[in-house]
């Protein structure tokens, strides 16, 4: 092996062992930690994170990456590791010390204040470390650089390519198909899916998750799943990937689609190659790509009638009391029920949408100056009245619902609409690739389907962004059209 190319690797994995236990700490601090013990793991995290920094902007790793972006023997995949290492090397290059440790301290303090301000409503409480973050960020997009909007360096860093001029192209189309679509739903007789909100024993709803997960083919001797208060997806290799699920005793959704959507994020982190450790090709493409991997297992596969046809008697015979009397298609109708509420994470496949153009048209507005953040509620609460048509109550119940600005993620929340129409998209597709797929989900069988997602989207890891996958996958770019064909033909018959 090229001996410049063998030294990047060998700098690449020792910055992955380091950022990879890091995620070890983070993963206990949301499962196992006890709660005194936070002041103690920050200093750790900030240490590793420190020192890892540290190594990929030293000067050696510069050079040996512009060396290895003129040497021609190298194979392509070798090549766009390079590329991406070099963009990456370069990107961080642009953050001074001091504004990495001025960021990091701001979005412990914004934490600390959002968690308050969120459990005693209290917005005020929130603004001052709000109103600092807002005012690094705005910084942090004069250190990367952009085009044409400000918000655009911030979409960069999350989803590669991606820009307000396409995100608002889509998101118009997105308006005026689903805003009409969703007032026809709720316009009809509304279905009682009372039933799921009845008592659900906590440990048999545990079981029946994990059987959920071993049905996906989610691997357990590489992979393990516990309890979080907010469900999440992390690994510290593609051999040891960790998923969280949150179970509510008196809702049996939040269990069974947590522990399927995180099941997705899994088996992608499961089936990126192991060789590739530390380098581009061994990690995800982009937030999107890997959102489409949790909502095609959570949405397309795991609301469908075919996947409840296979499950649903397991289901009833676990919770007679509360199951025997209501039919598949009762339970089918409810699981997909069409509702305008006030919390994103709790929103319907639908209206989950309006939940994100909300907080683009906030974020964009907030990052260009054009919103301040005294008038943030006033207009959140505006635009949930035209978008869903519902009076947002309370702060905690609107502005203050999500963790993502006190982390600083601005630029984030678009990923979660793009990962849903991308997997409308390499659902339709997988659809015409594997014959009588839906049969095969029908009979609780994925592998053909997990296959198909590994061919063409894990191994290659982040080979290829967002954009390039979706091209080559489906012989198109990005098209909302497929969202919305499987909409209306879901909702349209329920
Ligand atoms: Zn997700």
């Amino acid at each position: 092996m090229n001996l410049n190319y063998k030294s990047y690797c060998e700098k690449m994995r020792k910055i992955a062992d380091l950022n990879f236990a890091s995620a070890v700490l983070g993963w206990d601090q949301e499962v196992y930690m006890p709660v005194g013990s936070s002041d103690a793991r920050a200093q750790q995290l900030g240490t590793l994170a420190g020192i890892a920094h540290e190594l990929f902007t030293a000067p050696e790793l510069g050079e040996l990456l512009s060396l290895l972006e003129k040497d021609e023997s190298l194979s392509p995949e070798e090549k766009l590791n390079i590329k991406k290492s070099s963009k990456d090397y370069k990107d961080k290059k642009k953050y001074t010390n001091e504004f990495v440790i001025e960021l990091s301290r701001c979005t412990s303090e914004a934490f600390q204040a959002w968690d308050y301000a969120r459990k005693n409503n209290d917005y005020n409480h929130f603004a001052p470390s709000l109103q600092k973050l807002i005012v690094l960020k705005q910084k942090e997009t004069e250190l990367l650089g952009y085009t044409s909007h400000p918000y655009d360096a911030l979409l960069d860093q999350f989803e590669p390519g991606m820009t307000t001029v396409k995100l608002e192209k889509l998101f118009s189309e997105v308006k005026s198909a689903l805003v009409p679509f969703v007032k026809e739903i709720v316009a009809k007789k509304p279905v009682d899916d009372s039933f799921l909100k009845q008592n659900y024993d906590s440990d048999k709803q545990w079981n029946f998750g994990i059987e959920l997960l071993k049905n996906m083919n989610f691997d357990f001797n590489i992979g393990r799943q516990d309890i979080s208060s907010h469900p999440f997806t992390t690994s510290f290799s593609s051999k040891d990937v960790r998923v969280t699920t949150r179970i509510n005793v008196n809702d049996l959704r939040e269990m069974i689609w947590s522990c399927i959507h995180e099941g997705g994020h899994a088996l992608y982190e499961q089936g990126l190659p192991e060789s590739q450790y530390g380098l581009p090709w061994g990690e995800a493409s982009s937030l999107a790509v890997h959102e489409s991997q949790s909502r095609i297992w959570e949405n397309n596969v795991g609301r469908s009638l075919a996947y409840w046809k296979y499950h649903y008697a397991d289901l009833q015979k676990i919770f007679p009391e509360n199951l025997l009397n209501i039919s598949l298609e009762l339970f089918y109708k409810s699981i997909n029920k069409v509702e305008p509420s006030f919390i994103r994470t709790a929103a319907d496949e639908l209206t989950y949408h309006f939940h994100i153009m909300i907080r683009y048209e906030m974020e964009k507005g907030i990052i260009e100056g054009s919103i301040p953040v005294n008038e943030i509620p006033k207009q959140w609460n505006a635009k949930y009245k035209e978008y869903l048509g519902i009076d947002v109550p309370t702060d905690a119940l609107g502005v203050l619902q999500d963790i993502h600005w006190s982390h600083g993620g601005f630029g984030y929340f678009p990923t979660y609409s793009l990962g849903s129409f991308y997997a409308a998209q390499y659902f339709a597709c997988a659809k015409k690739n594997i014959p009588g797929l839906l049969e095969l989900i029908e009979k609780g069988d994925y592998k053909l389907l997990l296959d198909w997602l590994r061919k063409n989207i894990h191994v290659h890891g982040r080979l290829y962004t967002a954009e390039e996958l979706c091209e080559r996958i489906t012989g198109e770019t990005l098209q909302f059209k497929y969202f919305f064909e499987y909409a209306k033909e879901k909702f349209g018959n329920i």
